[in-house]
Parts: structure tokens; sequence; C-alpha cells
């Protein structure tokens, strides 16, 4: 089945009985009861299918828990196993325990994470005896440098966040086993709808449905798609460590889910006509958007995500210094200022104040970061309404003295 079908019923219509709701229901409830006690004996032993307290399992979650695991298995999830989180920190966290990585091991992140996951590692992961090593994936013999160090766990993201570099996800998959390591992908820029790293070989998935899976800013969550031999311990971390999806985040998730597909092709094609657009205005230095064929990574990203490129571009005011950026961000009016990516609306987000806030100018320098750089995630406004946006907050800026006005421009 094609996956906007499955997103629309997957995980669906699990009641049973003698009728079905067509909406699967917010199971609010902590705890679960059977009519025959040892019924409930025979669940609290795994021996039958069921529910018990909501730490452990609850239906509502479950059902979100089968629609993922279709999307991340295209329908096909024989053998896979989906297990949700309070967020898409906690499902990090529960893919890097499940490893079973023991004193000693080597874990190795790339250097183009999400900033919390590096500290996640940094300051939770590592002090427990594991030895970090950060490495840049696009710089392949940095890679390969810290793969030659075998480490047991290796992470990296689909497509980096703020300037959009693609990774290569079947090379990723056979450099991480040829070292003897597992594969973490975080694809919650990418998508379900962009790529499958499960299919690929990777060894977990993660998603933070936060972003583009709930997609209307209202839910977090998080998400770990991984072999059924994994679920033990994905299960036990979440029953032990308590990290669980409450079931209305979960019902408001499966809600989001059923449009992810057409949301998903619409931000891509925005993000791709703004872009293009943005590439040709003057005031722009540059965009980071891998649907360019100015980006590094443009025939990666078409290979991979068979056409698509993605909801998120970024791209540098020319000439402009902080002051600059903020007053261009405080003139939009349809594009919010927020921190996070994926939904229906617009959202822009300034790095250096936000995600990349702690590293020093001469570390964002070195990572391509720069004090004009501004991230967008494109929603499902009209694109034209999104550019005119960005042109009246751009034109008054006028950071290049003998810059032409935006609009004669284009
Ligand atoms: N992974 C990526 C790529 C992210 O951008 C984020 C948050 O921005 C996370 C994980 C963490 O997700 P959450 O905020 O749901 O914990």
């Amino acid at each position: 089945m094609d996956i906007t079908t499955l997103a629309v019923h997957a995980g669906e219509r699990q009641a049973g009985g003698d009728f079905s709701t067509v909406s699967t229901p917010i199971h609010n409830s902590t705890t679960f009861f059977y009519p025959q006690f040892e019924r409930l004996d025979r669940v609290a032993g795994g021996e039958e299918a069921g529910f018990m307290y909501s730490r452990y399992a609850n239906p509502t979650v479950a059902a979100l828990e089968q629609a993922l695991l279709a999307l991340e298995t295209g329908g096909a999830p024989a053998g896979a196993v989906s297990f949700a989180y309070g967020s898409g920190m906690a499902a990090i966290h529960a893919a890097v325990l499940a490893a079973g990585l023991r004193q000693g091991d080597r874990v190795l992140c790339s250097t183009e994470v999400y900033g919390a996951t590096t500290a996640l590692l940094m300051n939770v992961v590592a002090p427990l005896g594991l030895q970090l090593d950060l490495a840049r994936p696009t710089d392949p013999a940095a890679w390969q440098a810290a793969l030659a160090r075998r480490p047991r766990l290796v992470l990296v993201e689909a497509i980096s966040n703020p300037l959009l570099r693609v990774l290569d996800l079947a090379a990723a998959v056979r450099d991480a086993h040829a070292a003897g390591a597992k594969l973490l992908v975080d694809a919650t820029f990418a998508s379900p709808i962009l790529c499958r790293p499960l299919a690929l070989g990777a060894d977990y998935v993660v998603q933070s449905t936060t972003k583009f899976i709930a997609g209307h800013g209202d839910a977090m969550g998080g998400v770990v798609t991984a072999a059924e031999t994994e679920a033990p311990a994905l299960f036990a971390l979440r029953k032990l460590a308590g990290g669980v999806l409450g079931p209305f985040e979960a019902w408001l998730t499966l809600r989001g889910l059923k449009t992810l597909p057409l949301r998903v092709e619409r931000q891509c094609q925005s993000a791709l006509r703004l872009a293009r657009e943005l590439e040709r205005w003057p005031a722009i230095e540059r965009v980071h958007y891998p649907g360019l064929p100015s980006h590094a990574d443009h025939a990666i990203a078409a290979a991979q995500f068979q056409g698509r490129f993605g909801g998120v571009l970024s791209f540098e005011l020319r000439g402009a210094r902080r002051e600059d950026v903020l007053a261009f961000m405080n003139r939009l009016r349809l594009c919010l200022g927020g921190t996070s990516l994926g939904d229906v609306q617009s959202l822009l987000l300034y790095p250096v104040m936000a995600s990349h806030r702690d590293l020093s100018p001469a570390q964002r320098e070195r990572t391509g970061i720069r004090e004009n750089l501004v991230r967008l995630s494109v929603g499902l406004e009209d694109p034209a309404d999104l550019l005119a946006d960005l042109e009246q907050a751009l034109a008054p800026a006028a950071p290049v003295a003998n810059a032409a006005p935006v609009a004669a421009t284009r």
C-alpha cells in the first residue's frame, strides 16, 4: 500500500468487540483490568497480549507505535518494532542505552547532530564509563579515523541541522557495520516520507515525533524503530526509566500522522520554491537547501530521497550582523520565531541564539554556522505569502549599501 494509505489506516481500529471506533480513543487510564484475574496474570506474564499499566504499554500509544512502524517499514512491519517515548530526546536516550554498551566502549557521534544529542552523550552517557568520539561524516578522513577506533555505536542524522547536509545512509550503514558498530540514525529532519533507514540496514531509527510527524506544534514525543530482537531492551527502558508518552500526546500524534505524507509533500515543494527564489535575491548571500544544485549534497539527496529534499532550508543574510538578523526576525509577520520545525506553521530559528548558542564564534565559523545564518522550517502557508513576508522583512534592512530593492530584482 502507498504511504498515504498507510498513514490514514495503520494502527487504527484495534478496539475489538462487536463495534470499532473510526478514531482510536484516548485511553486515558493508568491501569487496565480484566473480568478474570487469571487473564491479568497471563498479561503480566507476557503469555497473552494486553495492557496492564500505562508505563508498560497503553492502547493509544500502541496504535501510534503500529502506525509509525508501518511508515518506517513501508507497510512490511514483520521483524521490526517501534517504541514510543515522551520526547525525541527520551527516544535517543533509550536507543543508546538499548545498544548494550559496556564500560570502556567507544561511541562515535557525528558533529552534525542536534546539540542536545551531543550534550546527552557528553553529560549523561559518557560519565557511565564510555569513551565518546566526535567526528564529521562529511570529512571522510576524520570519519574513517574515528571508525578505526572501533566504536560500538555510531550516531548520525539523515539531514543535519542547520546546514542541511545529507548523509549517504547506505554508506553510513556499511562503514559502521564494517567497524563492528551498530548505527543509530536520527531521521527527524527527513521523516519516514523521505527515507527509511531501517531498510538500508540501520540498527535504530529515531524520530522526534514532536516535529514533522505530529506536525502541529502541540505534542512532544519520540519513537525508536529497530529489529524485533531489540524489543526487550527498548521495552525495559520505557518500563524502568519511565520516559513514557502520554495517551493524549499519542492521540494528537496519531492524528497528525494521518496527513504526514501530504504535509511533507507540500512542505518539500514550498521549501524548494523558496530556496530557488531566495538564491536569486541580492540581500541573501547564500541558501543552504539540498534541493539546489549549489548544495554540496544535492546528488546524494536526489538519489536517496526520490526527488524530495525536505521542508527545512537555511539562508545567510548578506552582510548582516546579529542585530541586523534580530531586526529582520522582528519584522516578520507570518514566519514565527520558534525553535521547532516540521510544523504546519513556518518557523524561523536563529542558530547563533538557539541551537548553537554555546559554541564560540570560532567554533561556529569552523562548523559553517555564521552570524548571518537563519533556518526556516517551511509550513503549509502559501509559498507566495511566505516570500512576501520575507521580502518585507528584508527590504528595510538593506544591509548592503548599494543593494537594489528586493522587489525590483525578482
Ligand atoms: N533530533 C533532532 C534532529 C531534533 O531537531 C530534536 C529537537 O529539536 C530532537 C531530536 C529532540 O526532540 P524532542 O525535542 O522531541 O526531544
